[in-house]
């Protein structure tokens, strides 16, 4: 029997009853979609839409932005502040000023007793710039621990030092604009579409319209891969390798840009001495590039009116992170490459606010990317503070990838973590757990109690969710954007900023100086700070940038007072009249020789192990765990294994295996697919006790960012039911 279409019934969307569409801007990855928020007449989140008009999304949101009103009731959040003397015994429920107060004698305790810098901060990519400026004041001039750092250490460091060596200050010279004026585009370790689905949207249109080049460099065949016209499989951890070849080829060939090195670089002669080391031929056998296709790169792209590169952690996630990023900005240098449309070097950040806490927290210096090595920058701010400068550390103490190696070495005794939950995120899950387990107090200040680390923790402060409250991002292309607050925090829960004054009240130097609980009266301070540093934000204010769908910095006073109108589209940082942040205002062409000091395959461990993201979840999956279609679409761990190699060693799509490195083992699903080759295999990364218990994580030198995604492991056949046991019990949404 036939059914006719109109015998279906019709698809009818529920009317949510929505009385007020509210701005915000979306709170997971770093493409910083504007967002609006649907409430009914009780005040509930129902819905969400992107913003039609919004320079970054024009209307658009991906999957995790689609279903951000349901984080507000999500399941596993805190309500109220919990005390306890050891992480065996059970909760007990506190007031605020109990939990602030024990937390503040806790801190002063192993301070006088192992001296300042035993305790340590380690917060995240997640919160309010407002919260991050306020939580490095407190940091940086009242607790006064030089071992404080963000998570972002994780994902965005070697970027940040890569800027720095190059150019003489972090901060992103492009735009997502870029896109529609570049006449060729190579992206290293970047899967678009997954991790940041609205901007790939932005590349997709403007290629499609101009139909230029896209090369990707990725050992997987990525979503992006897929779309590409040219895909070079380079092996794990060899990208500096390339990049010297490619500009071997340039400087043979005579394609650099002699006017734009002479005018605006040092160090053109001795990058050539060692790039001419790096001919095709040698480098093919080292980075697994055939020579043809390494010389027709360099000619695609130094041939090109305008050129990008840009990447994502398949670069910075490596024991020569900043060494890509500086090879990156190189080959941007050496063919003139920056500041101009469509040529540029734009790492593609991680989370959501991992900008603003490069810009404002005071992790790595002093606020505006000032540094504590700058006595005129501690003067500055001490001033400002009302904090004596010789309080400040005179550089920088140690990252959060040192900060739990200091635990076992019993340097460190306390740690406050601020949005981040490194029982998950951190390579080498066994020693974290360990290093965690030795902690005299552990603090973990989180919107959900249920994340990993607080099984460890002897405080915890439950803070409020994203649009609970009001503040700043800024995006990948240094777009200030605003989060305005939906509703009010949930149950007994606080903002960041007002559990960081909260903190600060219990500690006498505090009196001396001011912590706002307004997030405008911190942002006036900011925006004061700002004036006439490259990150000038002084002619922004809450409600002009969210008429205009978000700012990019630089926006001064002077322009905002002469009625100058925020440039719409694309803004860029070292345009043709700029000058670099070095001294003599040129960037540096540096030397990079390679060297291989990673963790190779071999006869015992005969696969590298990848891992990267997956569309649907972000980053521990503290939130999208939680989200019904999130978690519905991708709901536990998998495996990316070659056919052929499973072919060879009796494995079957969709049975369980574990996998075993020199640091532990994990049981994960086996998911077959030519995506890998046969000498790979990928596990996203957002799983507890899964891919995190097998890396080594070997550090960058320069960043201390951990190389995740190089590590050797082998695959074992077990028992299908057992496995089935085990990997339901890790599981534990
Ligand atoms: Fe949010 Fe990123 Fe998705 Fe945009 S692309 S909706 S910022 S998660």
């Amino acid at each position: 029997m036939l059914f006719g279409r109109n015998k279906k019934n019709p698809i009818t969307i529920a009317d949510k009853k929505i009385e007020k569409w509210s701005y915000s801007t979306c709170g997971y990855c770093s493409t910083g979609c504007s967002i609006e928020i649907g409430t009914n007449k009780e005040g509930t989140p129902v819905s969400s839409r992107g913003v039609g008009g919004a320079d970054v999304n024009q209307g658009k949101l991906c999957l995790k932005g689609i279903y951000e009103h349901e984080l507000f009731e999500s399941a596993g959040r805190g309500s109220t502040p919990l005390i306890r003397s050891d992480f065996h015994e059970p909760w007990n429920e506190a007031s605020w000023d109990d939990a602030t107060g024990k937390m503040a004698s806790e801190i002063k305790r192993i301070q006088s007793k192992y001296g300042r810098d035993a305790f340590a901060i380690v917060s995240t990519g997640q919160i309010l710039t407002e919260g991050f400026y306020t939580l490095g004041k407190l940091a940086r001039g009242v607790i006064g621990t030089n071992n404080y750092d963000g998570n972002t250490t994780l994902c965005m460091a070697s970027a940040v030092s890569g800027y720095k060596r190059s150019f003489g200050s972090d901060g992103p010279p492009g735009c997502y604009e870029d896109f529609e004026h570049t006449d060729c585009l190579i992206a290293w370790g970047s899967n678009l579409p997954e991790q940041h689905p609205i901007i790939y949207w932005r590349m997709k249109e403007a290629q499609e319209k101009r139909n230029f080049p896209l090369i990707v460099v990725d050992p997987r065949v990525t979503m992006l891969a897929q779309n590409a016209d040219m895909h070079l499989t380079i092996t794990p951890g060899t990208d500096v390798v390339l990049q010297n070849s490619l500009m071997h080829v340039i400087l043979a060939e005579g394609l650099e840009d002699q006017d734009y090195i002479k005018a605006n670089t040092n160090g053109f002669e001795d990058l050539k001495k060692e790039v001419e080391k790096y001919d095709p031929t040698s480098a093919a056998k080292i980075c697994g590039i055939d020579e043809d296709t390494i010389r027709t790169v360099a000619r695609l792209y130094a041939n090109a009116g305008a050129a990008m590169n840009i990447w994502t952690m398949g670069i910075n996630q490596s024991t020569h992170g900043s060494d890509g990023v500086v090879g990156l900005n190189n080959l941007s240098l050496l063919t003139g490459n920056i500041g101009k449309k469509g040529g540029t070097s734009l790492s593609i950040t991680g989370q959501c606010n991992a900008m603003g806490t490069r810009e404002w927290s005071s992790c790595s210096g002093l606020p505006g990317y000032r540094a504590l090595e700058n006595p005129e920058h501690r003067e500055e701010i001490g001033k400002f503070w009302n904090v004596d400068p010789e309080f400040f550390p005179k550089k920088r103490g140690m990252a959060q990838t040192d900060i739990f190696p200091a635990i076992e070495t019993g340097a460190i005794k306390g740690v406050w973590l601020v949005g981040t939950n490194p029982m998950t995120s951190m390579p080498n899950t066994a020693r974290i757990r360990k290093s965690l387990e030795k902690l005299e107090c552990l603090i973990v200040q989180d919107s959900y109690q249920d994340v990993e680390t607080t099984d460890y923790a002897h405080i915890f402060l439950p803070a409020a969710l994203w649009a609970e409250k009001e503040g700043c991002f800024t995006n990948t292309e240094r777009r200030v954007n605003i989060v305005r607050k939906i509703k009010e925090p949930y149950a007994d829960t606080k903002t960041d900023l007002h559990i960081f004054n909260e903190v600060a009240k219990h500690f006498d130097q505090s009196k001396k100086m001011t912590f706002p609980y307004k997030p405008a009266d911190v942002f006036d301070e900011m925006r004061h700070l700002s004036k006439g540093q490259l990150v000038d934000i002084s002619g922004m204010t809450y409600d002009l940038i969210e008429k205009n769908r978000g700012i990019q910095w630089p926006y001064t006073e002077e322009q905002a007072k002469q009625g100058i109108a925020p440039v719409k589209g694309g803004k860029r940082l070292y345009t043709e009249d700029g000058v670099f942040c070095y001294p003599d205002g040129k960037a540096k062409l540096i030397p990079l020789p390679f060297v291989d000091n990673n963790e190779v395959p071999d006869e015992k461990y005969p696969f590298w192990l990848n891992s990267g993201r997956l569309v649907e979840h972000f980053h521990t999956r503290t939130r999208t765990g939680k989200i019904g279609n999130n978690n519905k679409f991708s709901p536990t761990a998998f495996m990316e294994m070659n056919p052929d190699a499973a072919m060879e060693l009796g494995i079957t799509h969709q049975s369980y295996v574990r996998l075993v490195s020199r640091r532990s083992d994990a049981v994960v699903m086996v998911m077959l697919t030519q995506r890998v080759p046969r000498n790979m295999v990928f596990v996203p990364f957002h799983f507890f006790d899964c891919v995190n218990r097998l890396t080594l994580g070997l550090l960058d030198p320069h960043s201390r960012q951990p190389a995740f995604k190089q590590a050797a492991v082998r695959i074992e056949k077990i028992n299908q039911e057992e496995a089935a046991k085990i990997n339901k019990e890790a599981r534990k949404f």
